[in-house]
């Protein structure tokens, strides 16, 4: 079992498209674990991205990501972390596929409305940054049996 660190950002906030993400990600079966509405601080949004420090931009994802409130989310399931940054698609929405979300709702890369952890230690490292244990709520699903099987 795996979880992923789930991000609608500003835009996708601003646009309506949060209860599209959700709706997509329980669709698919995944569970929510996590979920709070926050302005990002800039402490926050410069440590979440730290990886792409001193990139063209760089200064730019910063101030997006502080601009307005996001969506912060926890999602669970078998493969989470890939079966997410499928569902969300490629980061630069005119590569992403027909049927993400990137594709369906976004043109431009720096406004590609959702983040999604990239990997395993990407996904520790993000739920660690974003949420405090006591956040994150482990729970039975009735439909659980129905969606995660090993035969
Ligand atoms: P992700 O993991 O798919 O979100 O993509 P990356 O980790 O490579 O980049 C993080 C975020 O930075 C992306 O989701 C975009 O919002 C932004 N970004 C990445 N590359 C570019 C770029 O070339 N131009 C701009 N404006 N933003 C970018
Ligand atoms: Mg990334």
């Amino acid at each position: 079992m795996e979880r992923t660190f789930v991000m609608v950002k500003p835009d996708g906030v601003q646009r309506g498209l949060a209860g599209e993400v959700i709706l997509r990600l329980e669709r698919r079966g995944l569970k929510l674990v996590g979920a709070k509405f926050m302005q990002v601080s800039r402490e926050l949004a410069e440590t979440h991205y730290a990886v792409h420090k001193g990139k063209p931009f760089y200064e730019g994802l910063v101030r997006y990501i502080t601009s307005a409130p996001v969506m912060a989310m926890v999602w669970e399931g078998p493969n989470a972390i890939q079966a997410v940054r499928q569902t969300m698609g490629a980061t630069r929405p005119t590569e992403a596929a027909p049927g993400t979300v990137r594709h369906d709702f976004a043109l431009e890369v720096g406004r590609n409305l959702t983040h999604a952890s990239d990997g395993p230690e990407t996904a520790v490292a993000e739920i660690g940054l974003w949420f405090k244990p006591s956040e994150l709520v482990s729970w039975d699903r009735a439909t659980d049996d129905w969606i995660m099987g090993s035969n």
